[in-house]
């Protein structure tokens, strides 16, 4: 069993570079997901809170942070990515305990952490402005100036990830930052904020409002005080996010869900493609907003690659996040009602059951396991074909040919990620250059963590990109200087 905490020096809300208690003396439970009990307790941030935290970010642009340069500013980052590299097993392991997730994969999420703190500290005194060829007599230049204070908003799947993911590229362009995280998993993201604290980022250049969407969320978003929003959740809550931004004439980045397609042709490589497919919907139990929850399969492959896809599912163990296997529970039981709730209807509707993934035998009876599932062939308008259920479940849709399945997979309210399987490298760039979505795929899935590779989505997964250099575009606008000198 993993038995970390948070520390204890961490005592609520992170404002003004120090760890206070709540205005609102509300808290919440942290709760174990594979456990399904409590193992410490989180601040609810009140609409007094929200103030205190966007005021003190507000008072950093003009003291001790508002004058470092972008060089002094990517230097702390970078100091930051190697504090986690340094602490990176007792992350993992407060990681793994909150989310669920095997101990394994919160190792790749906190390696992924300290890379974000590399990327974005090694490239925040590399962004520059123009020049631009104007009239005679004339001097033009754009510089990248910070927004000022910048909101963040993130959802519990990936917590280690999502912090360094947001925040790290808008501090590396000077916004001093407030950040809600979510109330089912923020321990690593207080943790991270702690080491921010310890590396020298003055105060109030990081803030941290732990508590509910409803309240805490929705008190951040709405505050007439901040300058950018930055959201990564639901497709529901982004409307309310980009609702709020509108009433504050701000701009926001939305990443939201997805219901992705891996478009598998009968030339793909079995080797390749069989063990992707099967992570990609298993991976954290489906709670990916990138998870391959659509296996498109081409007809001919029905009775050739599918049957070796059905037994690598079957294979799949769900385990305790101390054990070796490739998922955990879901993240709450709200969520495990959810889910169930999907596969109920999968049941009721008759679709067929291709496979299910074995239970550990030593799991604890109180947490939200989920036995994965795999469904074929689902008709093309049932809701496991059109929803997200985020979580283990995978829906089979067969297509025809080639122009079937562009359409079929494009026929999505959602567009965020796509995988293409095939041998014909003219046909995964003629398929993928079709696909209205934010990142295709040829031949891998969610390859190398992509913290360099720009990310986000088209129709209702969202709009504005994250990772990359792009994100620091997002977190810094324009300012055009004309200067007449003749
Ligand atoms: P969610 O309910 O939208 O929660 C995301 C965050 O928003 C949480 O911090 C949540 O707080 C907060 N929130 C909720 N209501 C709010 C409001 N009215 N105002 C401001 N903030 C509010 O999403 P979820 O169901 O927990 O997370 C799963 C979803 O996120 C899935 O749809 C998934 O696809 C998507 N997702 C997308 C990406 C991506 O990069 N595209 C990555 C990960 C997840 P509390 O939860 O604390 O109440
Ligand atoms: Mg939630």
């Amino acid at each position: 069993m993993i038995s970390a905490t948070l520390p204890d020096h961490i005592t609520g809300l992170l404002v003004d570079g120090e760890w206070t208690t709540p205005q609102s003396g509300q808290w919440l439970d942290i709760i174990a997901p594979a456990e399904g009990q409590p193992f410490g307790r989180i601040a609810g941030a009140g609409r007094a809170d929200v103030d205190a935290a966007v005021a003190s970010a507000r008072r950093a642009l003009s003291a001790d942070w508002g004058r470092l340069n972008a060089a002094e500013r990517g230097r702390l980052l970078s100091r930051a990515g190697l504090i986690v590299q340094e602490r990176a097993e007792e992350l993992a392991e407060l990681e793994a305990r909150d989310t669920g997730k095997p101990i394994a994969q919160a190792r790749a999420d906190i390696t992924a952490c300290a890379r974000y703190f590399e990327y974005y500290g090694g490239a925040a005194d590399k962004v520059h402005g123009d020049t631009i060829p104007v009239q005679n007599g004339y001097f033009a230049a754009t510089e990248n100036v910070p927004h000022g204070v910048t909101a963040h908003v993130i959802p519990w799947n990936y917590p280690a990830q999502m912090f360094p993911r947001s925040i790290g590229p808008a501090l590396a362009m000077g916004n001093a930052v407030v950040m809600k995280p979510a109330e089912d998993a923020c321990a690593t993201t207080l943790v991270l904020a702690d080491i921010l604290r310890e590396v020298g980022f003055p105060a109030g250049s990081v803030n941290m409002v732990t508590g509910l969407g409803a309240e805490a969320g929705a008190a951040l978003s709405e505050h007439p005080d901040i300058n950018f929003i930055s959201f990564i959740g639901s497709s529901e809550t982004g409307v309310a996010i980009q609702t709020a931004a509108a009433k504050t004439h701000i701009g926001c980045t939305l990443e939201l869900g997805g219901k992705s397609a891996q478009i598998v042709f009968a030339d793909a490589d079995p080797a390749l493609v069989i063990p992707t497919v099967v992570a990609a919907i298993t991976q954290h139990a489906g709670q990916t907003c990138s998870a391959g929850s659509r296996l498109l399969i081409e007809r001919a492959a029905m009775k050739t690659l599918l049957p070796q896809i059905v037994e690598a599912f079957s294979k799949v163990r769900v385990i305790m996040p101390h054990m070796e296997g490739q998922l955990g529970p879901v993240i709450s039981s709200r969520q495990k009602t959810r889910v169930e709730r999907y596969i109920q209807i999968a049941d009721e509707t008759g679709l067929p059951l291709l496979a299910s993934g074995q239970m550990d035998p030593g799991l604890s009876p109180d947490g939200y396991f989920i036995q994965p599932r795999m469904y074929g062939p689902v008709p093309r308008d049932h809701r496991l074909a059109i929803e997200e259920v985020f979580g283990p479940v995978l829906a089979v849709i067969p297509f025809d040919d080639e122009a079937d399945a562009i359409t079929l997979a494009n026929a999505s309210d959602y567009g965020l990620v796509a995988g293409i399987w095939t041998s014909d490298s003219a046909r995964a760039l003629r398929v993928g250059r079709q696909m209205q979505v934010g990142q295709v795929f040829v031949n891998c899935f969610g390859a190398g963590g992509g913290i360099e590779l720009p990310f986000g989505g088209m129709k209702k997964s969202g709009h504005g990109r994250e990772k990359g250099w792009e994100a620091l575009r997002e977190f810094a606008a324009v300012r055009t200087i004309l200067v007449r000198h003749d």
